[in-house]
């Protein structure tokens, strides 16, 4: 049996999948507030919980917003600090006395969609999560590539490609940037250009809609929006060149851009010879889980 956690800021999510990839068990609970200790407590909880129901132990992976260290071992780039500087892996091992694998949320991602979701059985898999921000995570030949400094697929903080002059220098970033891709391409920021040339406030998703219905405005930003992305995609493929781009997150729900896209991304990579796959995840809310468990394959 292998088992997955997804640690969230407010919710910590467990499933366990039998090696078809069906998963078997399903339980949430409320992130703790109080503390890091707390948090490991209440992760041990789920997986002596899971396993009573089972019958059956497991492998663990958990996929966290952020990574571990591999010079320090403890948990970096988490945006929920209380991870920050412990050694998530290793404490929760010793909670459960058993290897535990940590691995970033959008990596997971990746590695869900690959392993047996949209991307089933492509060799290069680049998983984009585009929502409040913009993440990825690479996967070839199944398996999950988190890099020399466990930042491979971090895309969403690199500047924004082939800026235009009213593009420069680009929206403030939390990263302390400006320009950033994720600072044009997240769903915060569409809804910032729309409400900047509408005066209106409307979600991505009714931004997108109200362009498909032939709102002038919407159509307006919805194609500066596509392009940009288009722009940001382009430079991942002239990089990896992935036989498939699955999209997750909430924008993923976009049903346009999967039209929109395609033809975008081909005309900015170079040498195109025939446009990349670009498609919608098909495990949706379940990829963290799932791609944490995945964190312990199948044997070849
Ligand atoms: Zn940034």
């Amino acid at each position: 049996m292998r088992l997955g956690i997804d640690l969230g800021g407010t919710k910590i999510e467990i499933a366990a999948l039998d090696d078809s990839g069906t998963l078997v068990v399903r339980e949430r609970a409320n992130t703790p507030q109080t503390g890091y200790d707390d948090t490991i407590r209440a992760m041990r909880d789920l997986v002596v919980a899971a396993e009573k129901k089972l019958g059956a132990t497991g492998t663990l992976g958990v996929a966290i917003p952020g990574t571990i260290s591999s010079k320090t071992g403890f948990v970096k780039n988490a945006n929920s600090t209380r991870l920050i500087g412990h050694p998530l892996d290793k404490d929760l091992g010793a909670a459960l006395n058993r290897t535990v694998r940590v691995a970033n949320d959008a990596n997971c991602f990746a590695l869900s969609e690959a392993t047996d979701g949209a991307a089933k059985g492509a060799d290069v898999v680049f998983g984009i999560i585009a929502g409040t921000g913009v993440g990825g995570g690479v996967c070839i030949g199944g398996r999950s590539i988190a890099g020399a400094h466990l930042i491979a697929g971090e895309w969403g903080h690199n500047p924004l490609p082939g800026a235009r002059e009213d593009e420069i220098p680009g929206p403030e970033c939390y990263c302390g940037r400006r320009g950033c891709i994720e600072a044009w391409c997240s769903g915060p920021a569409l809804e910032r250009q729309y409400l900047a040339a509408s005066g209106r406030n409307l979600s991505a998703r009714d931004i997108a809609d109200s362009a498909e219905r032939g709102s002038e405005t919407a159509c307006t930003i919805m194609d500066a929006f596509y392009d940009r992305f288009a722009r940001a995609i382009a430079s991942v493929v002239n990089i990896l060149d992935p036989d498939v781009i699955v999209i997750g997150g909430g924008l993923s729900n976009i049903d346009a851009l999967y039209r929109e896209l395609p033809p975008r991304v081909e005309h900015y990579a170079f040498t195109p010879e025939g446009q990349t796959r670009i498609v919608k995840n098909l495990h949706g809310d379940s990829s963290g889980v799932r791609g944490a468990a995945w964190l312990w394959p199948r044997s070849p």
